[in-house]
């Protein structure tokens, strides 16, 4: 096992551009975020851009939201 080679990992604060902000597991300790579950447009049902919406995909693969 080789330590000290990755980022330490643990909760950060996730701040959206809507204003929410929630925590989730990353190496870093805030996170600045242009979509959230709140402004999602799968959460919050309604249809936005395609480039938003591809957005999101990545925002959820990032984090890992499901
Ligand atoms: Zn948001």
């Amino acid at each position: 096992m080789k330590e000290g080679i990755h980022p330490k990992y643990g909760p950060a604060r996730v701040i959206c551009v809507c204003g929410n902000t929630f925590e989730t597991g990353s190496t870093k300790k805030e996170l600045k975020v242009e979509i959230c579950s709140k402004c999602h447009p799968f959460f919050t049902g309604s249809q936005r851009t395609v480039e938003t919406r591809g957005r999101a995909d990545r925002f959820r693969k990032k984090y890992g939201l499901k």
